[in-house]
């Protein structure tokens, strides 16, 4: 199943379209996404019992992708981890982490998957990741039960201002990957159960067509269900809470020279059979003049 935010409310994708799940239910599920994930089992069954051919005016055939917004829009936890791709430890001049390094993005950069993000200095990084959205609260599980505690994945954006990041011995992580915009998602939000093996995902992101980072999931030095146990063992997990899963290697900051985003570049993130994301980089007084014009 793929579900999503469509002009904030939380649809159902299918081949004919996007179904609205609060209209098809007579208001029965929620309308809000970020309180479907409360009911995600109630959620599940109803878009499993479902036949298509009984929805009529309720679903929307011609999907505006700018009005995608962030399928978990308000998640209450915003993990992250750290050279959780041993080519990219390598490449940080670092280790492979023995135990998952965790920080939090703060809530305020979610964004949606179409759109311009404003680059607040000259030195913002890309980092594509794939994103889980917790869907069954999750607390002590085992590795073996984690996928179960999982809504889904989507493809996300852990971007960084490596300034910020780097400013002083002690990295700011959370500081410097949480401008508006620095965590954008989507466009769907994929169940496991349509993924061939969850944890064998391809995914990368291109600047101007060309690709920067590609990679599989099955390089992460701790994947999903290890990190789920993880983080589940010291606090619970809760519906619609996120987790960054990490960056492989081909980031900006560590090429030589080094190559950071800039206004007017065009950023495309993608995990293969989940979807891809597209944001256009503007510099922050191009977002400023806009809002001050209403918008145009
Ligand atoms: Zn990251």
């Amino acid at each position: 199943m793929r579900f999503g935010n469509l002009a904030g409310r939380f649809v159902l994708r299918t081949d004919e379209g996007a179904v609205d799940v609060a209209a098809a239910t007579n208001g029965l599920l929620p309308a809000d996404p970020a309180e479907a994930y409360v009911r995600w089992d109630d959620v599940t069954a109803w878009a499993a019992a479902l036949d298509p051919a009984t929805l009529g005016p309720v679903v929307t055939k011609d999907i505006g992708l700018d009005a995608l917004g962030p399928p978990s829009p308000r998640p209450r936890q915003v993990f992250a981890l750290a050279l959780n791709y041993a080519d990219h430890a390598g490449e940080s001049g670092l280790a492979a982490p023995a135990a998952p390094s965790v920080f939090t993005k703060f809530p305020t950069s979610v964004a949606g998957p179409f759109g311009t993000v404003a680059l607040p200095g000259a030195t913002v990084d890309w980092e594509v990741e794939l994103v889980v959205v917790i869907g069954r609260p999750a607390r002590h599980v085992a590795a073996a039960d984690a996928w179960a505690h999982v809504a889904g994945v989507t493809v996300g954006q852990d971007l960084s201002d490596r300034v910020v990041q780097f400013a002083d011995a002690t990295p700011q992580f959370s500081l410097a990957k949480s401008f508006p915009g620095f965590s954008p998602l989507g466009p769907w939000l994929v169940t496991p159960d349509e993924l061939g093996d969850p944890d064998d995902l391809e995914l990368g992101c291109a600047v101007n067509g060309e690709t920067v980072q590609a990679a599989r999931t099955t390089e992460m030095v701790f994947r999903v269900p290890a990190i789920v146990a993880h983080l589940s063992r010291v606090l619970p997990l809760l519906p619609g809470d996120l987790v960054f899963t990490g960056t492989p290697a081909g980031v900006g900051a560590l090429r030589t020279p080094p190559r950071f985003l800039a206004p007017g570049d065009v950023l495309t993130s993608w995990v293969t059979g989940v979807g891809e994301m597209r944001h256009v980089c503007t510099a922050p007084h191009e977002t400023t003049s806009r809002d001050a014009h209403g918008g145009r």
